[in-house]
C-alpha cells in the first residue's frame, strides 16, 4: 500500500506551493521531502543576512561549475539554496516577473497555456502588494511583497545618475513597462524575508495529511517499467523507500532535478551508460539547454560613507544598526542589499530590455567571499537572454556527490557583445557627475587603466560571475530535446512530473524567484485537475 498520493522532491520556491496546494484539502496525503535542515536562522530571517547565507554552507548547496574556457579557466561559485524555501530563503528577494514577451516565446516554442495572458492572473493570484491591486498587482495573496523600508540613500543617487545618464525611471519593473530604473520591490514583510516557505509552507505546516521531512536526500526515482511509484531517499534514520499512489513531483531546482532524473536511469544514454547506470528510459534533453545569467561588475569608491563598509567605527554602526532593527524592523538589517537597479535597451529598436542592473550600496566581490576594506558602492551587469547554452550531467553515480555543472557561458559570440555592451552602459552610470560627487571619481573596478574594449572584455572574463538565475534543464515543449510536456509531465514516463525552473524553455528577462512560484502554482492547477479527471 503506497505511503502517499503524492511525494514532492525539494522544498523550494516551487515545492512549498505545491505542496500547500495539494494538501489543501485536508485528506490528499501529501510527503514533502527536502534535503536541508529547517529554517530557523537568524540570517536567513533578516534580510541583510543574505551576505552570511552567500558564504556558509549550511543552507547552500555551495556548487561550483567546470572551469569556463570563455572567462579564463575559471570555476564559478554557483549558491544554491539548501533548507526549507530553498534557493528563496537565500536569495536577494527581489520581485520581479520578466516581460510578457519571454512566456508569449514559450508558449510559441511549444507550450500552450503558459503565454503572458495567462500567466499574469496567477502571479496576481499569489501576490499581496503591499502597494495595493491594480491591472498588474494583486492583494490577498500569499506572497508578500513590499517596498524596502530604509533604502540607502546611495541607492536613491544612483537612481538619479542613471537618470542622468539618459535612463527613465520607473516605479514599478512589473507594471505597464519593464524599462527603466529605480528601487526594487521585495518579497519581505515588516522587514523580514518573506520566502516560500514563508508564504506558503507556514500555513500548510499543521495540516496532518502533509508530512514535511528535513534532512531527507532523495537518491533515486523508484520505476516500474515506464512508471514512477516511489523515492530512496535518506534521512537521519538511514535510506528508505516512500511510496507515491499517484505522483513524484521534482521540485529540486534546475541543478538537481536533472541530476536526479539522471541518477534514476532517465536521460539521454550514452550519458548513463558512462557512469554505469542502467539506462531506463532515453531521453536526450534531460540536463541540457542550460541557460544562467551572467554578470559584471563595476565598483566605486564612496568618500561619503553612506555606504555599508569596513573601516573603523564600522562595529559601531554595526551594532547600532542591530538595535534599530531589532525595535523596528528596519535600517541596514531590513535591507537586501541590491536595493535599486534596473533593465536597460541597448537600441532604440530593442524590442525589450537586454540588461538588468543591480545596484549595491556596499562593495561586493566574490559574491562576498573576498572582504573589501573601506566603503563603496557596486554596479552588476548581467546580460539577460543569453545564447549559450550548458548542460547539468554528471560526475560520478554517487547520488550525494555534486553535478558537473558547464554553463559554457559566452560560448556564443552574441553574448559577450551584448554584455559589453551593458557593461560600458553600466560604466556610464557610475561615471555621471552624480556618482562622482559621492565616489571623488574613484573606479575600483575595473579601474582607470581598464578602457580599451579588448581590456575590458579581459576584465569580464578575469571577474564574471553569475547572478543566481540558472534554468532550462528539463524544458517544457514537444520537440526531441524536451524533457517534460506543457502539463510538466515527463514524456515517456508516467506519475512523474518536474515542477521548477528547470521547466523554463529559455530564461525569463528578470529575476527567477516569482516565476517559479507561478510555475508551482499552475502545476498544482494541472495535477489537481488530472486527478479529478480521472476520477470521473
Ligand atoms: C544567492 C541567490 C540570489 C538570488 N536572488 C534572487 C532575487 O533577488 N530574486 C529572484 O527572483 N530570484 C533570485 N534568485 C533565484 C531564485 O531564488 C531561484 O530561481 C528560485 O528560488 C528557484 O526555485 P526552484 O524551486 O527551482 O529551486 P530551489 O528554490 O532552489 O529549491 C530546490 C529545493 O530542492 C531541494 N533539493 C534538491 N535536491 C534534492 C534532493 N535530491 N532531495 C531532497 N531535496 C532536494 C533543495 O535543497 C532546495 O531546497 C536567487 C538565487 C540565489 C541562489
Amino acid at each position: 500500500m503506497p505511503d502517499y498520493d503524492y511525494i514532492i522532491v525539494g522544498a523550494g520556491s516551487a515545492g512549498s506551493v505545491l505542496a500547500n496546494r495539494l494538501s489543501a484539502d485536508g485528506t490528499t496525503r501529501v510527503c514533502l521531502l527536502e534535503a536541508g535542515k529547517p529554517d530557523n536562522s537568524f540570517l536567513i530571517n533578516v534580510p541583510f543576512g543574505i551576505l552570511g547565507l552567500l558564504t556558509s554552507k549550511t543552507y547552500n548547496w555551495y556548487f561550483n561549475t567546470a572551469p569556463q574556457v570563455n572567462l579564463n579557466n575559471r570555476r564559478l561559485y554557483w549558491p544554491r539554496g539548501k533548507t526549507l524555501g530553498g534557493s528563496s530563503s537565500i536569495n536577494a528577494m527581489i520581485y520581479a516577473r520578466g516581460v510578457p514577451a519571454d512566456y508569449d516565446e514559450w508558449e510559441a516554442l511549444g507550450a500552450p497555456g503558459w503565454g503572458w495572458d495567462a500567466v499574469l492572473p496567477v502571479f496576481k493570484q499569489l501576490e499581496n502588494n503591499e502597494r495595493g491591486a491594480d491591472d498588474f498587482h494583486g492583494s490577498g495573496g500569499e506572497l508578500n511583497v513590499a517596498d524596502l523600508r530604509n533604502p540607502n540613500p546611495l541607492s536613491e543617487l544612483f537612481v538619479a545618475a542613471a537618470a542622468e545618464a539618459g535612463q527613465p525611471i520607473n516605479r514599478d519593473f512589473n507594471g505597464a513597462s519593464q524599462e527603466g530604473v529605480g528601487a526594487y520591490q521585495v518579497t519581505q514583510k515588516n522587514g523580514r524575508r518573506f520566502s516560500a516557505a514563508r508564504a506558503f509552507l507556514d500555513a500548510a505546516k499543521g495540516r496532518a495529511n502533509l508530512i514535511i521531512l528535513t534532512e531527507a536526500h532523495v537518491a533515486k526515482i523508484l520505476l516500474e517499467g515506464k512508471r514512477a511509484t516511489g523515492v530512496e531517499v535518506k534521512t537521519t534514520d538511514g535510506m528508505q523507500r516512500l511510496m507515491a499512489r499517484r505522483e513524484i513531483i521534482l521540485a529540486g531546482g534546475a541543478v538537481n532535478s536533472p541530476q536526479l532524473l539522471l541518477l534514476s536511469g532517465i536521460g539521454p544514454r550514452a550519458a548513463l551508460a558512462k557512469h554505469g547506470i542502467e539506462p531506463l528510459h532515453d531521453l536526450p534533453g534531460v540536463g541540457q539547454n542550460l541557460q544562467d545569467h551572467l554578470d559584471a561588475t563595476i565598483i566605486i569608491k564612496d568618500k561619503t560613507k553612506r555606504s555599508i563598509g569596513i573601516g573603523p567605527g564600522a562595529a559601531i554602526t554595526m551594532l547600532k544598526a542591530l538595535l534599530e532593527y531589532r525595535k523596528s524592523g528596519s535600517g541596514l538589517f531590513a535591507s537586501n542589499a541590491a536595493e535599486a537597479g534596473g533593465f536597460v535597451r541597448l537600441a532604440p529598436e530593442s524590442k525589450r530590455p537586454e540588461i538588468q542592473l543591480h545596484f549595491l550600496p556596499t562593495m561586493l566581490r566574490n559574491h562576498g567571499r573576498t572582504l573589501t576594506p573601506g566603503y563603496g558602492m557596486t554596479l552588476h551587469c548581467c546580460q539577460l537572454r543569453p545564447k549559450s547554452r550548458g548542460y547539468i550531467g554528471l560526475k560520478s553515480n554517487d547520488p550525494f556527490a555534486a553535478p558537473l555543472i558547464q554553463p559554457n557561458y559566452l560560448s556564443h559570440d552574441d553574448d559577450l557583445a551584448e554584455l559589453l555592451a551593458g557593461y560600458k552602459l553600466g560604466r556610464r552610470i557610475m561615471n555621471t557627475a552624480l556618482m562622482k560627487s559621492a565616489a571623488g571619481g574613484v573606479e575600483v573596478e575595473p579601474g582607470a587603466n581598464v578602457a580599451s574594449d579588448a581590456q575590458v572584455i579581459e576584465h569580464i572574463r578575469n571577474s564574471a560571475e553569475t547572478i543566481y538565475h540558472p534554468v532550462g534543464t528539463c524544458k517544457m515543449g514537444h520537440d526531441d530535446m524536451a524533457v517534460v510536456d506543457d502539463r510538466l509531465r515527463v514524456h515517456g514516463i508516467a506519475n512523474l512530473r518536474v515542477v521548477d525552473a528547470s521547466i523554463m524553455p529559455r530564461v525569463i528577462g528578470g529575476n527567477t524567484n516569482a516565476p517559479v512560484m507561478m510555475i508551482g502554482e499552475k502545476a498544482a492547477r494541472m495535477i489537481l485537475a488530472d486527478r479529478n479527471e480521472a476520477a470521473v
